[in-house]
């Protein structure tokens, strides 16, 4: 499969690659970061704690070299955008320059139900063939996918306890060699 034809893979953060829910303070292969993307700071209140400390972001440092060896190209689908870039590439292993869909609203309500970011997420990936890794997919987004994206799409909903798995990896890789 050359570049130019793999499918992309669509990165969310917080939850396939931050697990915000994990039970334990420091899941093995984890280390912790007090990040300040925009977004968030723009919701604490200056002179507080948390907007001294920043917001507690476990990542893994052996997820890049893995996601950067599937047969995909990679993007970021994330409220991170472009923060993804510098703040969340360097903590596991990813480059500093993946394509960023840029959100119109951000949190938009949906008239159907939708995962806010799915009808932006179609329209982006224009017909490409795409995996999208999230926490907050669910079976409205897929059908809502089938039927409005013209080519193959996997949707896998990632626990926001657990992260991304070797399990995940496994499926990704499968399904990239189906196409
Ligand atoms: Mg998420």
């Amino acid at each position: 499969m050359t570049v130019r034809t793999r499918p992309l893979l669509l990165l969310d953060v917080d939850g396939p690659l931050n697990p915000y829910a994990a039970r334990l303070p420091r899941p093995r292969g984890y280390t912790t970061h007090h990040l300040r993307p925009a977004n968030w700071l723009a919701r604490q209140t200056p002179g507080s704690r948390a907007h001294r400390r920043g917001l507690r972001v476990r990542l893994n440092p052996a997820h890049g070299p893995m996601l950067t060896g599937l047969p995909f190209e990679l993007a970021w689908a994330t409220t991170w955008m472009h923060e993804a870039n510098t703040m969340i590439a360097p903590g596991v292993g990813l480059p500093d320059d993946l394509p960023v869909i840029e959100w119109p609203e951000l949190f938009a309500t949906d008239p159907d139900g939708l995962f806010w970011k799915t009808r932006p997420l179609v329209e982006w990936a224009d017909g490409r063939p795409f995996a999208w890794v999230d926490d907050m997919i669910t079976d409205l987004d897929t059908t809502y996918v089938a039927t409005h994206h013209d080519g193959p799409a996997l949707l896998l909903r990632i626990h926001p306890r657990r992260g991304l798995r070797e399990r995940d990896f496994a499926t990704l890789t499968n399904w990239a060699k189906l196409l």
